[in-house]
């Protein structure tokens, strides 16, 4: 897939060193490629989704019946918090190495921090975030590039800009299904 401007520059932190928050940078050959703080910002929101999904109450899922309004993805369904979860858990496990996907496992999935996974996994704080760093670029960039349905950007209403065609919104849907419509009483035909 082709990265551009358009997508990064809303990604990237804003005084990033490497691409100056443009969220592009020249790599080998001169093709330009995603910075890393564009790729980490990707990861981030996804999990940040992936947290709400295993943490709302009770693992309630939504119904996800609405079409897709996007160029890129025409006519497929919006996923559902399990499926996501799914998605998300068994992407990072083949994307990963395995030592890698130790330390993913202990911090991203069981929310252990830098000490406890230090003295579990018996590395140095250093090496640590370096490889934090390492697993989130990895892990951003394929929820990108992920085919047919890449994991970001993210099909419902969590975060970013929707992708739902007005009529079909996530937040109208809700709405209807929180607040139905119940048949008016008191009226006679
Ligand atoms: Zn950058």
């Amino acid at each position: 897939m082709d990265w551009t401007r358009s997508e990064t520059l809303a990604l990237a932190m804003p005084q990033c060193t490497q691409c100056r928050g443009s969220g592009l940078r020249l790599a080998r050959k001169g093709v330009l490629t995603p910075c890393n703080c564009v790729l980490r910002c990707i990861f981030r929101i996804c999990y940040d989704r992936f947290v709400k999904c295993v943490t709302q109450e009770r693992h309630v899922s939504r119904i996800s019946l609405e079409p897709h309004a996007g160029r890129q993805r025409p006519n497929t369904w919006g996923r559902k918090d399990e499926e996501f979860i799914a998605d998300f858990s068994l992407v990072s496990r083949r994307t990963l190495s395995e030592d890698e996907y130790r330390i993913f496992r202990y911090h991203f999935l069981l929310g252990a921090d830098w000490k406890l996974c230090t003295r579990k996994l018996g590395i140095d704080r250093g090496n640590f975030f370096h490889s934090v760093y390492r697993i989130e670029q990895k892990l951003g960039r394929t929820f990108r590039e992920l085919t047919p349905y890449p994991l970001f950007p993210l099909d419902d209403d969590f975060h970013g800009p929707s992708r739902m065609a007005p009529a079909f919104s996530a937040t109208a849907h809700r709405e209807a299904v929180l607040h139905p419509r119940l048949p008016s009483i008191g009226k006679t035909a």
